[in-house]
């Protein structure tokens, strides 16, 4: 079968005359595979397409898609949003008293699913018209027909944390936003989750007043204090430290009833693979469609998602695995330092930074991580040389090239080729950057048209173009999901290595610090009122220190190496409290 898909936001037929449909084989031989539409855009006939891709390379908006899929998927349309629109192929299978983790790159439709399964969204299965008992004639058999039954006789009660946070920043007291619309048990579960994350402190505060992070917490406290018999948490993690999401993983679980549903999507795998009982893949194409894997263990879901490979479904959907290595030497790079700093203070409002002598080596990656508010991005400021210490010095002056935490685009006219267009086609450069995140496909869109994701790519290609002695990248995960998650860890290790060069990573992606550095700072103190920091130190001890402040253990998985937060009170994580282990190489 065939899929072809138009991005209508960027199709603009009056800049390309229908460069489609003038090269489109089927066209010119009188046979209507295209044809245009009442808007004045072109529409796919996807039964007279023979799935040439012609039209495809010509569009110069990169505005089209086609794809052609195994016939056999023609029955597994669950959801179509129309003609040559976005497709979604299988459903889940939500269990009652088991959480399930949804895993896969934006534009998927897990966020289609979450609508779904609210009742917000009527599945039409690809047709003009459905009906109720259409949709449970296609679950027959499964355990989600009793699911969509329940839904649709009014016996599901849905608690959602929706992803686009930013809909609530608004003029409203939080306490009041928090209790508003609750009865009096919910009220109670209100303050209860507030003292657990910290949230009472902000009551008195405005919605729009909030960072992002507080207002996830927020949000998070309001979907866990309804009474419901399904929650939905799309995307809890964003803008929180390690520590926050390792709490909020905990008191997810605590949610958990033999009566309630809990469903949860996110980019970290870490945070997945300790909220999880079980976990659904979703792989296709961004934007054009996407399949949903059968129901997978979470050890074993994720292990094949790093891999890249579902054995039951024999689908490759990466062309290559991420591997991690085990820990327990330390990786070796040069020992020659590449920049020094003696004892240092920076203060900053109220805020005091205190950063003990150390410094990075030629051709080493030092990952950073802590808490929020502990002063790690004025660290980067400093060793970048964009701040001065109030007392100490870092030498010798080395050439820095800096990627800011917080992405702002200053001449939205500029095109991504203004950027990319230095970079000769076939180069290393191309082949080992440009190619595997994808970036070259993104070539005609403007700055100001692209998503946080893609402004985030552009940002660390645009950094790594740049002559430095030291790349310094704050936050390169912000705003990836977790399919770029992977492919830009392996770029930046597989490049600043190659190249041999030094880099800084401030990352709150612990799987993303791990596969990534070869040595790690530590950060900890009183946020927004002091930090402190230790190290470079190598890998082990400096995970040891952190995973030690925030309360977790961690262990390796024995088939992919990648690290595994262990469940709280089982028996390793017992054992390696008492041994001192928190992260066991
Ligand atoms: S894929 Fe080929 S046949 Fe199909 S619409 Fe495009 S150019 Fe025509
Ligand atoms: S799809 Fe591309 S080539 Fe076709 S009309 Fe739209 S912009 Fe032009």
């Amino acid at each position: 079968m065939r899929v072809a898909v138009l991005r209508k936001e960027r199709c603009k037929p009056e800049d390309c005359n229908y460069l489609c449909m003038k090269f489109c084989p089927k066209v010119r031989s009188g046979v209507e595979a295209i044809k245009v539409g009442e808007d004045k855009k072109p529409i796919i006939n996807e039964d007279l397409c023979i799935g040439c891709g012609i039209c495809v390379k010509k569009c110069p908006f990169q505005a089209l898609s086609i794809v052609n899929l195994p016939d056999a998927l023609r029955k597994d349309v669950f959801h179509s949003y129309g003609k040559n629109q976005f497709r979604l192929f299988k459903f889940i299978v939500p269990r009652k008293g088991k959480v399930l983790g949804l895993i896969g790159e934006n534009g998927i439709g897990k966020t289609t699913v979450l609508n779904i399964l609210s009742g917000k969204l009527l599945p039409n299965l690809g047709r003009e018209k459905v009906n109720h008992r259409d949709i449970l004639d296609f679950f027959k058999g499964s355990e989600a027909m009793n699911y969509f039954r329940d839904l649709f006789q009014g016996r599901i009660k849905v608690s959602y944390k929706i992803q686009n946070i930013s809909e609530f920043s608004r003029d409203e007291k939080v306490r009041d936003f928090l209790e508003e619309g609750f009865e009096e048990g919910e009220r109670k579960e209100v303050s209860k989750l507030s003292s657990e994350l910290r949230v009472s402190k902000l009551f008195s505060r405005k919605l729009m007043e909030l960072s992002g992070g507080e207002l996830q917490k927020v949000l998070v406290v309001k979907c866990l204090s309804r009474e419901a018999n399904v929650y939905f948490l799309d995307e809890p993690c964003s803008y929180l430290d390690i520590g926050e999401r390792l709490k909020i993983a905990r008191i997810i679980r605590k949610k958990l009833t033999t009566d309630n549903y809990l469903v949860v999507v996110d980019h970290d795998l870490i945070f997945m693979d300790l909220v999880s009982d079980f976990v659904q893949i979703f792989y296709g194409r961004s934007n054009v469609y996407g399949i949903i894997s059968s129901i997978y263990s979470t050890r074993v879901g994720i292990n094949n998602y790093i891999e890249g490979y579902l054995p039951v479904e024999n689908v490759k959907f990466r062309e290559f695995p991420i591997k991690f290595e085990r820990r327990s030497e330390v990786r070796k790079s040069s020992v020659n330092e590449l920049v020094k700093w003696s004892d240092l203070k920076k203060r900053i409002g109220n805020f005091e930074l205190v950063v003990k002598s150390s410094g990075i080596n030629e051709k080493e990656i030092v990952g950073v991580i802590g808490i929020n508010g502990t002063g790690k991005t004025i660290f980067s400021k400093l060793i970048s040389g964009l701040e001065t210490p109030d007392s100490g010095e870092i030498y010798p002056k080395i050439k820095v090239a800096y990627k800011p935490q917080y992405l702002k685009v200053t001449n939205p006219d500029l095109k991504v080729r203004d950027i990319i267009g230095k970079v000769e086609v076939g180069s290393l450069f191309w082949k080992q950057v440009i190619l595997p995140l994808r970036v070259n496909l993104l070539s005609n869109l403007k700055l100001s048209e692209l998503s946080g994701g893609q402004l985030q790519k552009i940002a660390l290609v645009e950094c790594l173009l740049r002559e430095a002695e030291l790349y310094v990248f704050d936050e390169p995960s912000a705003y990836l999901d977790v399919e770029e998650r992977l492919k830009v860890a392996k770029v930046l290790r597989d490049f600043l290595k190659f190249r041999e060069s030094s880099a800084l990573i401030i990352d709150h992606d612990l799987l993303f610090i791990d596969y990534t550095s070869d040595r790690i700072i530590y950060f900890s103190g009183k946020p927004a009122e002091f930090g402190t920091c230790e190290g470079p130190l190598d890998v082990v001890t400096a995970m040891n220190f952190f995973l030690k402040e925030v309360g977790v253990t961690m262990r390796r998985d024995k088939h992919t190496n990648r690290p595994r937060v262990n469940k709280p009170n089982s028996r390793l994580d017992v054992e390696q409290r008492k041994q001192n282990k928190y992260y066991y190489v």
